[in-house]
């Protein structure tokens, strides 16, 4: 049988009443499947000795050999309470054991006895006290020698119910689990048997068998989940050879002035053979300033030089009109028509522009959303790019791809995921990554600033200032109204004006009017600004390579994904710059560990790793997506390696047999065809 076999509710299990049973299922626990695996969240290691000399200020859990050298009684909250002092035989230090309510140890423990003990000691000084403990004439009764599972707990459940429990449940002499993966897996990665590993992960038999039987499940749970992604993905990758590159983008690669980097090469490869021979469907994943926009430049030139069609949809205005004029500036030498359409462009202009899509004049349109309403039509639409894809719904991605036969899709990401999740998020899409920078880049200084200490930052902006280089002042939008935001950005603002007298500058928001802030981002381009002071506006794209200096007040308050997009704004050219997180007031436990992540790492896939850890993967990329995450004993972040070697077997296994239809596949599909599309 497999666990979910078990389909039955976990009152018919003996020693489970009402009451426990609800505890239960405040824990998601209500049918004997789900028991089983409820895996322990640690466990108590009682294999090895551990004297009161092994325990440090913080305290800790001993192990070890008592006797019992006094009985006194002290009065606390009118209560008589039994103080028992014991010699640890093994450290021949002295521990007090506080008896609360349990005056009867008196008698059961007198003075000269000896006993095995297991307590949790705290330390004081240079003095030890317990009072809970567990004393035992033999090792066994102690615990001593064994490993026992620590379980989380809700209402009146204790380690012992719920140890009970599943040891009732695992002795029902039915129930044996068969192994949920191929045999030839088993023995190729030298698992355990299911049974087994889940009876060692419960109660193990020594750290190995559990390190062996942790191994076997959460390879289990990885290979299933392998496979299923797998499975959702339609056409499988194109296995032919490289594809020809065009003479359009040779000359443009040739006229860049600088090479291609080794990944942004790869990533060109994978995508051109998609182009090529198959259906791309692709997600172009890499860090702010990794070279991506350009990547996606020479891609839509290999389908403009095929004669098609491309449309680059960017999340708001800005960023299209900004993607627009470096297409325009990149393509037009080459013969390319690049037009820029949004829903601003209107009446004759705009009537003129869907006339040209439509009779294909034009090659490449760059816009927002709006270049996929109702009314525009394309000639050969054959790719859509579509830059920060987590801005756009699956609604309007949708939309976009039925304005041409198969068209292939090209996202773009800036926001770094580490690989374990992209492959779960993204499953359905292949990923191609940008990992490392272009050569000549200095990364990002940063500093962390205490609000109280702001002078020397102001003073160093102002060395910047003098040498022509810019800066960003950013504040956190702290609610969606904004009132009070705009309020400190506004008096964040004029404060500089006073501490910068000389210096041009200006105020931009997200209420300004589209064309305002047009305005002003051309002026801070053209220099005639030397800094903005802005809510968090600028935290998508803007690109403008002499700004050097971003100060980020409340950073405490930015969560490392934003921090790290933010920081992004800087350090896009040869120069060095500079990034001053201020924080305000006392920042708490996470706060403190995200500016100390953001001042010693640049590289966004680490920052990303981080956050994944600080943060677990569901709040990570949102719940409603992470149904597949609901791994029980296998760690997206700490098992990297075993989730790529069950990829590999996963693939192998569905290269070979796409429909597990093998008999040595069977439980694959079994467990993983659900009914609808069993086969
Ligand atoms: P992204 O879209 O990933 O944020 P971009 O494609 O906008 O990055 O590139 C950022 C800057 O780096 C641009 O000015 C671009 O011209 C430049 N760039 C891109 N690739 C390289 C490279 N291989 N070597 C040097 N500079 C590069
Ligand atoms: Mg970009």
């Amino acid at each position: 049988m497999f666990a979910r076999d078990l389909d039955y509710s976990i009152t018919r299990i003996k020693g489970i009443g009402k009451v426990t049973a609800a505890d239960f299922a405040a824990l998601g626990v209500e049918k004997a499947c789900d028991l089983i695996t409820f895996f322990p969240r640690a466990y108590d290691d009682r294999t090895v000795m551990r004297t009161l000399a092994d325990i440090g200020p913080e305290g800790g859990s001993i192990n070890t050999v008592v006797a019992i050298t006094d009985h006194s009684h002290y009065m606390s909250k009118g209560q008589r309470v039994l103080k028992m002092s014991a010699r640890d035989l093994k450290s021949g230090r002295m521990l007090y054991l506080h008896c609360f309510g349990r005056s009867f140890m008196e008698n059961a423990y007198p003075v000269g006895t000896s006993w095995y003990i297991n307590a949790s000691v705290t330390k004081l000084g240079s003095s030890y006290s317990a009072s809970s403990f567990t004393l035992a004439e033999s090792e066994e009764k102690a615990g001593i020698g064994m490993i026992l599972p620590i379980y989380p707990l809700s209402g009146t459940l204790t380690q012992k119910t719920v140890r009970k429990a599943v040891q009732s449940l695992l002795s029902v002499r039915f129930i044996h689990f068969d192994d949920e993966i191929p045999a030839s897996l088993v023995r190729k990665h030298g698992l355990m048997p299911m049974d087994e590993a889940v009876r060692q992960l419960h109660f193990p038999s020594s750290n190995s068998d559990l390190d062996r039987a942790r191994l076997t499940v959460a390879y289990t749970e990885l290979l299933h989940m392998e496979i299923r992604l797998l499975r959702t993905r339609k056409a499988a990758a194109s296995q032919e050879g490289p594809a020809a590159v065009s003479q359009l983008e040779k000359r443009l690669i040739s006229s860049l002035g600088f090479n291609l980097t080794a990944d942004q090469q790869k990533c060109l490869d994978e995508i051109r053979r998609d182009l090529d021979h198959g259906h791309m469907n692709r997600l172009l994943q890499g860090d702010v300033g990794s070279g991506k926009t350009l990547v996606a430049w020479i891609s839509a030139l290999h389908e403009i030089a095929k004669g098609g069609q491309v449309a680059f949809m960017a999340p708001t205005e800005l960023l299209a009109r900004q993607h627009a004029e470096g297409a325009a500036g990149l393509l037009s030498a080459l013969g390319v028509n690049v037009a820029f359409l949004t829903g601003d462009v209107k009446g004759k202009e705009r009537g003129y522009l869907l006339k040209a899509l439509k009779d294909g004049s034009i090659d490449l349109a760059v816009g927002t959303h709006a270049l996929f309403s109702k009314d525009v039509a394309f000639r050969k639409l054959t790719l859509v790019i579509i830059d920060e894809q987590h801005r756009f719904g699956v609604e309007q991605r949708e939309a976009l791809s039925q304005k041409g036969r198969n068209v292939h899709v090209l996202m773009m990401s800036a926001t770094p995921i580490p690989r374990t999740l992209a492959m779960t998020v993204f499953g359905s899409m292949d990923i191609s990554t940008i990992y490392t920078m272009p050569a000549g880049r200095k990364p990002v200084v940063t500093h962390i600033v205490d609000e109280k200490n702001r002078e020397r930052m102001y003073a160093s902006i102002a060395v910047e200032f003098s040498r022509g280089h810019q800066a960003y002042f950013v504040y956190p939008r702290i609610d969606d109204e904004g009132e009070s935001d705009l309020k400190d950005v506004t008096s964040m603002y004029t404060f500089l004006k006073e501490k910068y007298p000389d210096v041009p500058s200006a105020l931009i928001h997200s209420r300004l009017p589209e064309e305002e802030k047009i305005r002003i981002l051309d002026d801070f381009r053209a220099k005639k600004l030397m800094y903005l002071v802005s809510t968090s506006v600028v935290e998508v794209g803007i690109d403008i390579p002499d700004a050097t200096c971003m100060v980020i007040e409340h950073a405490e308050r930015f969560g490392l994904a934003a921090l790290h997009q933010l920081r992004g704004r800087v350090g896009r050219s040869s120069l060095q710059s500079y990034c001053f997180l201020v924080y305000y007031g006392q920042p708490t436990g996470d706060a403190v560990e995200r500016l100390k992540v953001m001042r010693e790492s640049t590289d966004g896939f680490r920052i990303a790793e981080k956050d994944l850890q600080i943060r677990g993967p569901g709040e990570f990329i949102g719940s409603r997506q992470s149904g597949f995450l609901r791994l029980k004993v296998a760690s997206l972040v700490d098992d990297v390696e075993l989730m790529a070697m069950a990829k590999e077997d996963a693939e192998a296994i569905l290269r070979d047999d796409r429909g597990l239809l093998r008999e040595e596949n069977a439980m694959l599909r079994i467990l993983l065809t659900s009914p609808a599309e069993g086969s």
